[in-house]
């Protein structure tokens, strides 16, 4: 019998989308189409443009194994580097990608997928990969009176080019790492920035704004072999960080300290130092990396509002204590609505399951990538996929490569259907679950981490176990049709 070329549909066109195409392509796929939702690729680095944004994963791991780029300008690269590498790599490859194509609806027929856009466009495919991230969706804070303010509001993710933030009195809500970015970038040309902080961060120095110097770069794209031997010097690297946050030691110790060493040296003043101090433990919510903050924080025109927001009224913001602070622009860095991943699409799988019944106690997968009900359906970079310990590139195209296994069967005929079984799925679910004790996640604070139910949305284990764990399709794990 000759072999059939599978249609696939992948959903998004960011980080793991692009990686998910790249790696099916290399492996001979060519029906490959990519719907992207945004007007530009990127995901997060197309959505995220706001003042200050830089990725605090050094540049030569944030990048694809097949699309080395050597010569970063800087060793904590900005957003817009990120997003002109992507763009790069979506060229090179010539990546099949529709923008501006919505996928509101994704429904098994019983041999496929049927999906919609929401222009209408509709397409047939006999595998769909949803490659949609779990930052994408913007949370707003449901603050009393934030429609009555009669200045500027804005989030981060959706930030507009026409925004003037030089000479204005700016309030900054959230002191996540994009938080920590924005006022470090705001405050020095703001009239005034208040930062409203809920829940102190542990802010570690580091480098952030450190050049990667221009002989190194060469070098390294000179001689291949040494920007190979490089990634993979810093991907053994990443281990390090993966034991630390996984299993409680002096290595973890050490790094806390750390964290409490950067308070410390950089704010000498003891109230303010207590008003910055968190009350759990360095490394609980993901850790947030900044040369600057600390600085920009204490400047004159600066100032740190731990009281609780009680209304936000037409000129400003008031506070619990009574105080109403004047305001011309409103920075939401309140980050995103976590764990939706490829909702609120209208995903049915098997017998019309939607993914709203499958995921009623949360989301879950097998391996971050397959879900009972689900037949030729898969996640990269899905449920319990990492954030923090080890690289995102690593992680999409290990996982594109382990469904690259499962297209090859289906080009041999060995199956027309393939689902995860319920037992699989539980079994590897109470894996992760014993796994997550340990973890500094685990510690007592309250993160983006956490889905609704109360459970740590990670990868609580080492890069050698997912990597084992995604070598190669177990059979009796799933259901072949
Ligand atoms: P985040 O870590 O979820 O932080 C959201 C912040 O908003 C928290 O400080 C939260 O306070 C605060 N908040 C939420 N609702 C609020 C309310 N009603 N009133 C007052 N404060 C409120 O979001 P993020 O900073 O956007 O970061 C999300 C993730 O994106 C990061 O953890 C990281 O993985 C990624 N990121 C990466 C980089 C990078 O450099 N690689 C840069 C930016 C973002 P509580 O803590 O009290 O909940």
């Amino acid at each position: 019998m000759s072999k059939r070329e599978p249609r696939v549909v992948i959903i998004g066109a960011g980080v793991a989308g692009i990686a998910t195409a790249v790696t099916l392509q290399k492996a001979g796929f060519s029906d490959v189409t990519i719907l992207e939702k945004g007007s530009d690729v990127g995901g997060v680095w197309h959505w995220n443009r706001y003042p200050g944004l830089t990725c605090d994963v050094p540049s030569q791991l944030y990048q694809f194994s097949f699309a080395p780029k050597p010569d970063w300008s800087h060793v904590f690269a900005s957003g817009a580097e990120i997003q002109r590498y992507l763009h790069g790599v979506v060229d090179k490859f010539r990546l099949d990608v529709r923008l501006n194509a919505e996928v509101t609806a994704a429904e098994f027929t019983g041999s496929g997928w049927h999906v919609t856009t929401a222009a209408g466009g509709e397409l047939d495919a006999d595998f769909v990969i949803a490659a949609t991230g779990v930052l994408h969706h913007p949370f707003i804070p449901d603050i009393p009176g934030l429609d009555t303010f009669e200045g500027e509001v804005v989030h981060t993710a959706r930030w507009r080019d026409d925004i003037t933030t030089a000479g204005r009195r700016i309030a900054v809500l959230g002191s996540g790492s994009t938080g920590v970015q924005v006022v470090s970038a705001l405050q020095r040309d703001a009239a005034h920035l208040t930062h409203y902080v809920r829940t102190p961060q542990w802010v570690m120095w580091a480098p952030m704004g450190l050049p990667q110097p221009a002989l190194a770069g060469a070098i390294l794209k000179r001689v291949p072999l040494a920007n190979r031997a490089l990634y993979e010097a810093l991907l053994q690297g990443s281990g390090i960080l993966a034991d630390i946050v996984t299993r409680p030691s002096w290595r973890r110790r050490v790094v806390q300290e750390y964290a409490r060493l950067s308070l410390r040296a950089q704010v000498p003043d003891g109230v303010a130092r207590r008003r910055l101090t968190p009350d759990y433990q360095p490394l609980c919510k993901r850790q947030v990396l900044s040369g600057s903050y600390y600085r920009a924080i204490r400047a004159r025109n600066a100032e740190l509002v731990g009281e609780r927001i009680e209304q936000i009224t037409p000129r400003g913001i008031r506070t619990a204590d009574g105080q109403e602070r004047e305001v011309d622009l409103i920075v939401l860095a309140t980050g995103f609505q976590t764990h939706n991943y490829m909702r609120p699409m209208n995903l049915r799988g098997r017998d019309g399951l939607s993914i709203d019944d499958a995921w009623a106690k949360g989301p879950r997968a097998y391996r971050m990538t397959a879900i009972p009900g689900f037949p030729n359906f898969f996640t990269v970079l899905g449920p319990n996929s990492p954030t923090g310990s080890i690289s995102l590139q690593y992680s999409a195209e290990l996982t594109a490569r382990y469904i690259v296994a499962w297209l090859k069967r289906f080009r041999d005929h060995e199956f027309d259907t393939v689902e995860v079984t319920e037992d699989a799925t539980a079994r590897f679910n109470d894996d992760v679950a014993a796994a997550l004790g340990p973890t500094v996640w685990n510690t007592g604070c309250n993160s983006w981490y956490l889905t609704d139910e109360g459970n740590i949305d990670l990868w609580p284990f080492d890069r050698r176990t997912m990597t084992k764990l995604l070598a190669k399709p177990e059979l009796t794990d799933f259901y072949l049709k």
